[in-house]
């Protein structure tokens, strides 16, 4: 076997795992997506996790995770993962050009943006549609915005987007916000910021770029045009799980199912993080599962090799 442990995804939950699989001195390989960002590394300002008063940015915090990890030994590779082979005497993990072979695998694959699914959004992601606030919010300076969501991810992204652009209409399709409320005092207190609330997006308008959204009121059933240059979709997430359907049970969003010990229907293999069945998605509920699955891995490795301390 190249490894005792496996972590595929390199985000607070893998990066945990890693920390608390190599101080337990596991052999323990972290395999980071080049292609599907991670949500935390993402974020500009994380003001809840403990220990940074005054909040600490998503990139520099899976820095020091990483940095941690490296530490006591996890080796951190870049690559997509397409399938897990294997299951009588551990795994293999098959990349694109390369496999790794381990005793246990921790998944820790995260989540991605849903998209909204209306007229234009496709057409038109890349050409003023995105995702992504701290990826393309500068290129609205003093331009109009419209956000659509009103999750925790919608808040906090149009708090991001006022840096930059004029005015963010924050657009939700109920009477008040899901976000949690401190975020919406900061909203509340912004005057940058626009409410639309009980209002549908129905379509997404532009030729080559984005001109407007076409919004339709839930109560009246009256449509209008919102003109805005750019428009930020954060509806909620989906997992990023599509590889171990036919491998591991699922719930019907496709989160993994995992116990509180974070073992999977798959004898050896564990799950952490976004892309499980869980209450609350947080940085710090990802690292907690983390840890978690590090150590039941532990155990179970131990358990292979004859060494388990009982
Ligand atoms: P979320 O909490 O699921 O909220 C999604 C929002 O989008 C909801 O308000 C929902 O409306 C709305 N929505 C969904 N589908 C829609 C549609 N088709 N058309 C219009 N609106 C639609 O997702 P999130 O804000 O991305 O957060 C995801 C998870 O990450 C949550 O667990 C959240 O707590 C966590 N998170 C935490 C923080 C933080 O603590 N600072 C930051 C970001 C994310 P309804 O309300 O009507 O369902």
């Amino acid at each position: 076997m190249d490894y005792d442990a496996v972590i595929i995804g390199g985000g607070p939950a893998g990066l945990t795992a890693a920390l608390y699989a190599s101080r337990a001195r596991l052999k323990t390989l972290v395999i980071e997506s080049m292609t599907v960002p991670g949500q935390a590394i993402l974020t500009d300002s994380i003001e809840n996790f403990p220990g940074f008063p005054g909040a600490i940015n998503g990139f520099k915090l899976i820095e020091k995770f990483k940095e941690q990890a490296r530490h006591f030994g996890a080796e951190l590779v870049t690559g997509d993962v397409k399938k897990i082979e294997g299951f009588e005497k551990g795994f293999k993990v098959v990349l694109e050009k390369r496999a790794y072979s381990s005793l246990s695998v921790i998944i820790a694959t995260g989540a991605r943006p849903k998209k909204i699914n209306i007229p234009g959004e496709e057409r038109l992601t890349g050409r003023g549609v995105s995702y992504c606030a701290t990826c393309d919010g500068a290129l609205y300076k003093d331009k109009n915005v419209a956000v659509l969501g009103g999750g925790n991810s919608a808040v906090e992204e149009t708090l991001f987007l006022t840096r930059f652009a004029k005015k963010v209409s924050l657009i939700h399709r109920r009477d008040r916000l899901r976000a949690t409320k401190i975020l919406q005092e900061q909203a509340a207190a912004n005057n940058k910021i626009e409410f639309i609330l009980e209002s549908k997006p129905v379509e997404i308008k532009g030729q080559d770029k984005v001109t407007g959204v076409i919004l339709e009121n839930i109560k009246t059933g009256k449509k209008t045009d919102q003109a805005c240059d750019g428009v930020f979709i954060f509806v909620g997430y989906e997992p990023n799980t599509a590889i171990f359907k036919d491998v591991l049970d699922l719930n019907d969003k496709g989160c993994i199912l995992a116990d509180p010990d974070m073992s999977t229907s798959q004898k050896g293999i564990f799950a952490c993080g976004d892309c499980t069945q869980k209450l609350l998605r947080q940085v710090i509920t990802a690292c907690g599962d983390g840890a978690t699955a590090a150590f039941s891995a532990q155990q179970y490795v131990e358990e292979l090799k004859g060494i388990a301390y009982k």
